[in-house]
């Protein structure tokens, strides 16, 4: 089950696009704070939309308004596209200021050189802001995750390298496996839950262009109506450690279970680079979906605090491409902490709670702390 299905799964009282909504919004802002009980209880919104407004907007200008998106798409019709909605107002990230913009031919992409031979692919029109990177070695390239789906991936990797693409997957999830169908050898962990995945699916991706979910227009080419996580065959299944090499360049496959089954980390040891899809992102981290494993997460995180010594460059996979190598083990600190009970909660939207402790936070399964 992927993160859209267990949104539509989890709460029947609510329409899809709301509990999406909100479940887009915690992650993909960078502070945690309090958007989603506007979400949950709209018609309380009108009051506590002021306050929490003018507190978001002190503490965290990006996601403050993404409240108050979730509420007005709600309660009134549709926006009409040429209005934004309120979390992709302050995009583009300042953060993005730094790094070397590509330019390719399909506005719904931004694609930026963030180490040599390693461009992430950043989907900001939509309020996951998923990043794929296209890794190019001397022979072949890897497109770690291929994204929503919507815009053409496949195209703007053949024109970031003329090498043949593999595909593999930080995980399964509808938001990094959209492009998969596209290309011809794909590698997948050797999970039943990866399995299932690649069947596809239709409502999970329908959730995710809700119109509070879109900023801007979708593109051209794009057809909302038939809009689904198409399937993708397997190629060949692979496990821990496996390695990759794509010529003057291996990469190896770490097992980092925890937010999913099937959830990798990749590393390139040679350049101190570590891809590590939704284990870390810069922004609120989900664990807790049926999928999760607390405990393996706990664990994963620990292994890649392990090695960032030997790192130069952490790369997640949303809103923001690049962190330090410190973070991984400012991320064990946290995760642990937050299981000891320490740091701040606060609600996370229905049977969920959002633990924050040392500039970290975590959406977890309120039944786990309560
Ligand atoms: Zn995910």
């Amino acid at each position: 089950m992927n993160e859209a299905q267990n949104c539509h799964s989890e709460r029947s009282e609510e329409s899809a696009s709301q509990r999406c909504a909100e479940k887009k919004q915690i992650p993909r802002a960078t502070a945690p704070l309090g958007m989603t009980p506007f979400g949950l209880f709209p018609g309380l919104a009108q009051f506590p939309l002021i306050f929490f407004q003018s507190l978001l907007l002190f503490l965290c200008v990006l996601c403050a308004p993404a409240s108050v998106s979730s509420v007005l798409s709600f309660s009134l019709p549709s926006p009409p596209q040429s209005e934004k909605p309120e979390w992709c107002r302050p995009l583009p990230r300042p953060e993005y200021k730094s790094l070397q913009a590509i330019p390719v031919s399909d506005p719904w992409f931004e694609v930026y050189k963030v180490a040599p031979g390693v461009f992430a692919i950043y989907e900001p029109h939509q309020a996951d802001e998923t990043i794929s990177y296209l890794i190019v070695g001397n022979k072949q390239a890897l497109l770690f995750d291929t994204g929503m789906g919507i815009g053409n991936i496949r195209k703007i990797a053949s024109q970031l390298t003329a090498r043949f693409v593999v595909v593999l997957n930080s995980h399964t999830h509808n938001d990094h496996v959209g492009g998969n169908w596209q290309f011809n050898f794909v590698y997948g962990m050797d999970t039943s839950f990866t399995r299932t995945n690649a069947k596809g699916s239709r409502e999970d991706a329908q959730a995710e262009i809700a119109p509070d979910q879109l900023c801007g227009d979708l593109p051209k080419a794009f057809n909302p109506k038939t809009y689904a996580t198409k399937p993708w065959k397997i190629s060949r299944f692979i496990h821990e450690g496996f390695k990759i090499n794509l010529g003057g360049r291996t990469l190896e496959v770490l097992s980092t279970p925890g937010h999913t089954p099937d959830a990798i980390s990749l590393l390139d040891r040679a350049n101190g680079l570590l891809f590590t899809g939704d284990t870390y992102y810069p922004a609120p981290i989900w664990l807790y979906r049926p999928e999760t494993n607390l405990d393996a997460y706990v664990n994963s995180v620990k292994r890649l605090a392990a090695l960032a010594p030997q790192l130069k460059l952490v790369l997640g996979a949303h809103n923001i491409p690049v962190a330090q190598p410190d973070v991984l083990p400012r991320l064990a600190d946290a995760i642990q902490a937050v299981r000891a009970g320490q740091g701040t909660v606060k609600p996370g939207g229905e049977g969920k709670a959002l633990h924050t402790f040392g500039g970290f936070s975590f959406l977890l399964a309120a039944a786990r702390k309560e």
